[in-house]
């Protein structure tokens, strides 16, 4: 199915796996990444598994835990012939999934299987659902016909209303998979230490919030000084006044523009820290860890809270991220966030 290689991804079919072969599959995932090329791609090689006819690897109880690529089954997922799964992609013209998209896939889902054990319903650019679409899809989430399994693919999930992600499960499967330079990591330890020793409590919570200023107003800094060193403004002292203003003007815009790269980074960097904390609550191996150094020092985190807490917390920076895209106040929209995590 899923080509290893990607730690990221093969965690992520890991779980689905496991999921599985103790009988307790969502029927809806959220599945977010860096690209639809790898998303539609994992997402074909889940349909595959869950319907294929001879797996080559089943549990001990006889379901079926890898694909062949081989069977019939497999062959039509792989060649896009009508099946029991479907896709649901955004208009050409549009970039929207209508209404009328989600309804037409959902009748189908209600008519009777082909032959697949399971019906899947791939939606793919999940986050270009309109409001009436995304509602339209709400009940089904809730309670999916049979054995139907919802797959929602998103190269953006902070752009999906809480609504549908909180009635999903969610798999990551990393974007560039960028590694942390080695002060990030640091910054995000200590990040870790704090969440364990605050145990929730007010002041703790302002501890993380200093925290994550802190290292926002540094990057900040870092970035004004490098950008404004390598800019036209220094290089000539006699430049025209309208010239001046332009370059400035675009230095500023420069500047802002890396800072919320930057932001959205470490931002992405906290979530996959959550994202470890609950993957620690469902499946105890830390090998499908992305920071497994952390596992030892976030154990106790893992112990204090829920399942659902510790994904609330993957759902609270999504929130966090929409909340500095709409230019809430950057400090507030923390603060928010930081009063809402489950510690
Ligand atoms: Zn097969």
């Amino acid at each position: 199915m899923v080509s290893p290689g990607s730690p990221q991804l093969e965690a992520a079919a890991q779980i689905f796996r496991r999921s599985l072969e103790r009988h307790r599959l969502a029927h809806a995932w959220l599945i977010s990444g860096g690209e639809y090329a790898t998303l539609d791609r994992f997402a074909s090689g889940l349909a595959k598994i869950l319907n294929c006819q001879s797996p080559p690897q089943v549990s001990d109880d006889g379901v079926g835990l890898e694909c062949c690529e081989r069977c019939v089954s497999c062959l039509q997922i792989e060649q896009g012939q009508p099946t029991d799964v479907s896709y649901v992609r955004p208009e050409a013209k549009s970039r929207i999934i209508t209404i009328a998209q989600i309804r037409a896939v959902l009748e189908s889902v209600h008519l009777k299987a082909y032959a697949a054990r399971h019906k899947v319903v791939i939606v793919s650019g999940a986050d270009r659902m309109n409001l009436e679409a995304a509602n339209a899809f709400l009940k089904t989430l809730e309670e999916p016909p049979g054995d139907t399994v919802l797959l929602l693919l998103t190269t953006n999930a902070s752009r999906l209303p809480d609504t549908i992600v909180s009635r999903c499960l969610r798999l990551h499967l990393g974007g560039a998979a960028t590694k942390p330079d080695s002060e990030d990591h640091e910054w995000l330890t200590e990040f870790c230490r704090l969440c364990v020793e605050s145990k929730g409590d007010t002041f703790g919570r302002y501890f993380l919030v200093e925290h994550i200023q802190g290292r926002l107003a540094r990057k900040k800094k870092v970035i004004e000084q490098t950008m404004t060193d390598a800019s036209p403004l220094n290089a000539y002292d006699d430049l025209e006044p309208d010239l001046r203003k332009r370059y400035q003007q675009e230095l500023a815009a420069a500047i802002e523009a890396e800072y919320r790269r930057q932001r959205l980074e470490l931002l992405a960097l906290l979530q996959t820290f959550f994202r470890d904390v609950w993957l620690q609550k469902i499946v105890p191996d830390d090998s499908l860890l992305q920071f497994p150094d952390l596992a030892g020092s976030s154990r106790t985190l893992v112990e204090r809270l829920s399942a659902d807490a510790a994904r609330g917390n993957i759902e609270i920076t999504d929130e966090l991220q929409r909340h500095l895209d709409t230019n809430i106040q950057e400090l507030l929209a923390v603060e928010v966030a930081l009063l809402k995590f489950a510690l």
